[in-house]
């Protein structure tokens, strides 16, 4: 059997199936997270299907959790979806089920699943669930709930279909969830709007960027500065792509103090890897776009220096 077909088998094989994604989630976590949910809840109306973690946040628009009592996970199927490594799975008590499967687009650092499907070359999870479903021989179908949300998916983790890891496949996958009615344009809206402090956070940034020799962009978005323009280090993150739309910026990182004074740090790029550097500061992700983390001060500008030398480095 193959790994989706064995992850099926053990669908099938469950009454109870929690499903859980990464802390901060985003469009791909949410999309893939729910997504799966809505699909099987579509597929198994006797079962009882929960989507687990942390408060969504302002993507909860998109969707939202349920809350669930430990007992519950007493002899379930636990599913992780777009989670790297297991401190960053959202809900502690993912371990309580009895079995756990993992399903992620990160590099495979940490195959915590016993089932694990992996696949770093896909544009997002929300991809590879559609691609589970589209080969289950129609035993798993969509429905508008879970096309509406794993359209999302895509479009959050491939930037619009910008990023390279926009394939042919993920368009054809895309162009199959708009044929659920899902209302994409209003989707796309509501993706791509703003708050008029998070505009303004992108004025401060123009304003306030530091661009080296290196072709390295750098900003740190201190707490003050976040009370002063009314934003949380959550809101932070819709101005972590905007540096690239600069000429002559190659990579670049952003630092948000969070409410303890450490920083979360997230790495872009248009070339040079930086999730091996992202490692070496508690973080990871994908080859082009890390997290991190950095103690203070000293640690940004040894990150900084670091990203600068990768940067002279490279070639294309
Ligand atoms: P972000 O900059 O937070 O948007 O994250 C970019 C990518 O890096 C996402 O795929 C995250 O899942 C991953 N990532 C972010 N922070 C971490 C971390 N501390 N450890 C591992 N992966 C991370």
């Amino acid at each position: 059997m193959t790994i989706p077909e064995q992850i099926i088998a053990k669908i099938e094989a469950y009454q109870t199936i929690i499903i859980h994604r990464h802390v901060n989630p985003d469009p791909d976590a949410i999309g893939s997270q729910v997504g799966l949910a809505e699909v099987l809840r579509n597929s198994y109306p006797d079962k009882t299907i929960y989507q687990v973690g942390s408060d969504t946040g302002n993507l909860a628009w998109l969707a939202n959790v349920q809350e669930i009592d430990p007992a519950t996970y007493q002899d379930a199927l636990v599913i992780v979806t777009d989670t790297a490594n297991a401190p960053r799975i959202s809900g502690e008590t993912f371990n309580l089920g009895a079995a756990l499967i993992k399903i992620d687009h990160h590099p495979n650092d940490d195959p915590y699943g016993d089932l694990n499907w992996v696949l770093p070359d896909a544009s997002s999870t929300s991809e590879i669930i559609i691609d589970i479903v589209n080969n289950s021989d129609g035993r798993l179908q969509f429905n508008q709930a879970a096309a509406r949300v794993l359209y999302a998916g895509i479009v959050g983790d491939t930037g619009r279909f910008m990023f390279n890891s926009t394939s042919p496949h993920t368009m054809a996958c895309a162009a199959q969830m708009m044929t659920f009615d899902i209302h994409h344009d209003k989707l796309n809206q509501k993706m791509n709007e703003i708050t008029l402090e998070q505009a303004k956070l992108q004025g401060y940034l123009f304003d306030q960027l530091q661009v080296n020799a290196q072709q390295v962009a750098y900003l740190v978005v201190d707490r003050a500065t976040q009370a002063r323009l009314h934003v949380d280090p959550q809101q932070v993150h819709s101005i972590v792509g905007t540096p690239g739309r600069l000429k002559g910026v190659l990579t670049w990182v952003i630092f948000v103090q969070q409410a303890d004074d450490t920083y979360r740090v997230h790495f872009r790029s248009k070339g040079p890897i930086i999730n091996e550097l992202a490692k070496h500061h508690d973080g990871g992700g994908h080859p082009l776009a890390s997290g991190a983390k950095a103690a203070d001060q000293a640690e940004i500008d040894v990150i900084i220096a670091e990203l600068s030398t990768l940067a002279a480095q490279y070639t294309e």
